[in-house]
């Protein structure tokens, strides 16, 4: 009798025993599917959407000269910058995706189809395409060529080893398309932070070249930087303001403070060469966030002074944290050129841009071959601004 209970109690208990070790199995394996799976999704999403950051940053740079990464120091100038081209794109969008299509048919040979095609090491066979349809374009213009100049550039010369291969026709069709109307267009060049250890070369780049451009200057003191100021008036070229200290928590914190940097940089530009400046250049541009004040109080100030401020319309990408090649820097702008009638083009005289003064060279070498008008901006010039002086005066 008690055999058959236990056997009975062992019989209904053995079921129990074994249910409960799989409700244990199944709320540990859930457990660990619940946890480890979707630690595992984060981190395969992680550097998927570190992997597309890159892929993005590549294709800004390659269509607007921006990053959307770009590091904390510039990142006004950058949103600034991002939100010139917006606008622009936005009224010239049509032709600028014709154009851009063009750009990639003739810098990639064929359409870009994907992602891929754009990666780093895309961009360096990019590099000796363009040299190569450069060359051959200087080749086309007879007689133009600077061969002197050409000789000293070192990354041209790689261009001149492969100038040989001669291009076919159909490339050299979209090489003559490539600078279509350059002869039409008007280019300001603006270099902004100078003075810097390469103010002296930029200088000597722009006379070589006959060329005028702009240089929004902000306060130094050192002997260097005050032969500079004299240096680039001697030269010819505008002599603008940028602010004394290009602190943007100094400058916009009141109109107050505006005033008091704004009369220091005029003052010491004035003291220094005796010319006084009439035109300026908001640090990040007059669109830029970082201002306390409404932008239009600024603007009123500036033309109570009659003084007038310019932004751009052109980036070569060099106020990024990125540090960009000289080829790259050299397609931003001339990409930027190439949809606009009129170009004020953002460029950067600073101890950290070394670059940018090889990419000046580039710049100048397709647009004085192109027979494209470089100027000076003053205050007569239609300036281009991102906040409109004209809706200030309205307030
Ligand atoms: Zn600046």
């Amino acid at each position: 009798m008690d055999k058959e209970m236990r056997a009975g109690r062992q019989g209904s208990n053995t079921p129990r025993s074994n249910r409960v070790k799989r409700i244990k199995i199944f709320i540990v394996i859930s457990v660990i599917v619940l946890l480890i799976l979707p630690t595992v999704l984060c981190i395969i999403m992680f550097f998927k959407l570190n992997f597309l950051q890159k892929q993005i940053d590549i294709l800004m740079v390659d269509r607007y000269g921006v990053t959307y990464s770009g590091k904390n120091s510039t990142s006004n100038e950058l949103i600034a910058q991002a939100e010139t081209y917006n606008s622009s794109m936005k009224t010239e969008q049509s032709k600028t995706e014709s154009d851009q299509t063009r750009i990639s048919d003739k810098v990639n040979g064929k359409k870009m189809t994907n992602l891929e095609e754009n990666t780093k090491s895309d961009y360096n066979k990019k590099e000796t395409d363009t040299k190569v349809s450069k060359e051959s374009n200087k080749k086309d213009q007879t007689g133009k060529s600077n061969g002197k100049s050409q000789n000293t550039d070192k990354s041209l010369k790689t261009a001149d080893t492969l100038k040989s291969d001669k291009p076919d026709a159909k490339t050299q069709k979209s090489q003559e398309n490539e600078f279509k109307d350059f002869d039409k267009k008007t280019v300001y060049l603006t270099f902004d932070d100078g003075p810097s250890k390469y103010t002296e070369e930029i200088l000597k780049l722009l006379s070589a070249y006959q060329v005028k451009a702009t240089f929004f200057v902000i306060g130094k003191t050192d002997t260097y930087s005050k032969k500079m100021y004299k240096e680039i008036l001697k030269d010819g070229h505008t002599l603008g303001m940028h602010s004394y200290s290009h602190d943007y928590n100094k400058i916009y914190k009141s109109l107050e403070d505006f005033d008091k940097d704004f009369t220091k940089i005029r003052d010491l530009l004035y003291d220094t060469t005796g010319y006084l400046s009439t035109i300026y250049r908001f640090p990040g541009g007059s669109s830029n966030s970082v201002m306390k004040e409404d932008v239009s109080v600024f603007i009123n100030y500036l033309n109570q002074k009659s003084v007038v401020y310019f932004d751009w319309n052109v980036v070569s990408g060099d106020a990024t944290g990125v540090e960009y090649t000289p080829q790259e820097l050299y397609e931003s702008v001339i990409n930027g050129i190439k949809v606009h009638n009129r170009s004020i083009v953002l460029m950067h005289d600073t101890d950290a841009k070394g670059n940018s003064v090889k990419a000046l060279k580039m710049i100048l070498d397709t647009l004085t071959e192109q027979g494209v008008e470089l100027l000076p901006l003053n205050e007569d010039v239609t300036p281009i601004q991102q906040v409109k002086s004209s809706s200030s005066e309205l307030k």
